[in-house]
């Protein structure tokens, strides 16, 4: 074995040579966001460059300014493009030039969140309590960073399932449980729901999937069935998840009605708030997630509609005690100790499975202080307006259809020429939607809306203005008009 010279460390040589190659870093990538506007939202990968960033791994330096000159020239130029104003796909957020900063300044502390006595572990607990205030929770509930919503659902839904089991999950394990735990949501739940289901040991056919209005809203009357069908077959129906906004069409579930049914059946209420939480901040459409300050369990996306860049999401849970009994367990090399470094009573590894965890904290508390809540707030209202804008742009063309009533920042719409069966129409849109992408023009998604696929816009974007609606319009209806009919 070769021993390392003494001097051999992972710091730079040259630290003014670093100091250099990251104040270049900074530039490059803030010219990169000025800029965006100027790119394709999208292109495609050169299969070229995915050839050349094949390679084995390295035995020897390269160093760092030639491993940035790769990331430069392969890397940069073909990122996903959701930082583009017009990029409407899925809902992701655009990320903030300062968090970016913020992502930089965690790493330089490095901090392991899962314990400990140490200053950023309160900026978690701070940016948490922020959490309860827009949600409306109480000071004393709990909560924790996690690194996205389908996560933050998961844990909100362990600590229903163990603490209305009724028997010891953790220690006895779901096979014990007497009785077939049923968790109700609407036909619209994001598919994360059931992962989480399935991963808890509950079973995919637990999840009972309620059908929805024709404002794709679940059906108050359909659930108090199914619940009463369930009970008397002998199954125990313990959590109904409401939808604050859907991921197909925005729609929002009536919250204050499920937590008044929830209150009544002694079931647990968690509201999957990924992207709704935060209607909370808006003016001018708070008024949809009322009644979510009253579930036992709330799910909040900060990489969604607070711009935080990937990854940060909230859970928070009313029953601080019940939430940390689904987590916690203390061997010995993690006891507390009354002073020093092991001692403070902030200790998240307790409260979700990560023991080991970012400074995730930091570029959220960075961001809020930057902005503050209620500019994020009024960009959520103009996303809204936006996508009423987009759909009366959509409505005032013959050739285009708007497939639902817009509810808040998500138009599904498709061209629609005249004379072509849905299943026509279909394939005519699958192909449109790919050479949209490809022209790089703008980057909206799918979805299909009963056997219909329409292109789907989610204005999640506080770079898009209302000049970049027509854009969107203009190229649909001409790679549209291109096409040869199917
Ligand atoms: C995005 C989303 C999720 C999943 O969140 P991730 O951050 O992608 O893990 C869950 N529910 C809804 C409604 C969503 O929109």
């Amino acid at each position: 074995m070769n021993n390392p010279p003494v001097d051999e460390s992972l710091d730079p040589a040259d630290w003014e040579a670093l100091r250099r190659l990251a104040h270049q870093a900074i530039d490059d990538g803030f010219d990169y966001l000025q800029g965006v506007r100027d790119r394709p939202v999208w292109q495609p990968v050169p299969e070229a460059i995915v050839q050349r960033l094949r390679q084995p791994a390295p035995r020897l330096p390269q160093g760092a300014e030639s491993a940035y000159g790769e990331f430069k020239e392969l890397v940069m130029p073909y990122a996903m493009g959701n930082t583009h104003p017009r990029f409407w796909s899925w809902f992701m957020g655009n990320g903030t030039p300062f968090a970016a900063v913020g992502d930089f300044l965690a790493a330089v502390l490095n901090p392991n969140m899962g314990g400990g006595n140490h200053m950023p572990n309160h900026v978690e607990a701070q940016v948490v309590d922020w959490c309860k205030e827009i949600v409306g929770f109480p000071a004393e509930s709990s909560g924790l960073l996690v690194s996205g919503g389908s996560m933050a659902n998961f844990v909100g839904l362990a600590v229903a399932r163990n603490s209305r089991a009724g028997v010891d999950v953790r220690a006895e394990g779901v096979a014990a449980i007497p009785r077939t735990l049923i968790t109700y949501a609407s036909v619209e739940v994001h598919s994360c729901v059931q992962k989480a289901i399935e991963s808890l040991g509950l079973g995919a056919r637990s999840l009972r999937k309620v059908p929805v209005d024709a404002g794709f809203e679940i059906d108050v009357d359909a659930l108090e069935r199914m619940i009463v069908e369930d009970r008397a077959a002998g199954r125990q129906p313990f959590c109904v998840i409401g939808n604050a906004a859907t991921i197909n069409t925005g729609a929002t579930d009536d919250l204050d009605a499920l937590a008044t049914l929830c209150d009544r059946e002694h079931l647990w209420f968690h509201v999957d708030g990924a992207i709704g939480a935060l209607l909370a901040l808006a003016p001018g459409h708070r008024h949809l997630v009322r009644g979510m300050e009253r579930a036992d369990s709330v799910t909040l996306d900060l990489h969604k509609w607070l711009h935080v860049p990937f990854e940060a999401a909230c859970v928070l849970v009313r029953d601080r005690k019940a939430h940390r009994e689904a987590f916690a367990l203390t061997p010995e090399y993690l006891e507390r100790t009354e002073r020093g470094l092991a001692s403070g009573a902030l200790w998240f590894s307790e409260y979700g499975l990560q023991l080991s965890r970012g400074f995730r904290a930091l570029k959220v508390w960075l961001s809020i202080k930057e902005h503050g809540l209620d500019r994020f707030g009024r960009l959520i209202d103009r996303n809204i307006a936006q996508a009423r804008e987009l759909a009366a742009l959509v409505q005032a063309e013959p050739d285009l259809e708007l497939l639902v009533p817009v509810a808040t920042n998500i138009v599904c719409f498709r061209y629609n020429p005249g004379g072509l069966s849905d299943e026509q129409l279909n394939a005519l849109n699958e192909e449109l939607l790919i050479r949209l992408h490809e022209s790089g023009i703008a980057a909206p998604s799918y979805t299909t809306l009963h056997g219909r696929y329409c292109l789907r816009a989610a204005i999640v974007n506080y770079r898009t203005t209302s000049a970049d609606l027509p854009v969107l319009v203009s190229a649909v209806r001409e790679i549209g008009a291109s096409l040869p009919r199917p």
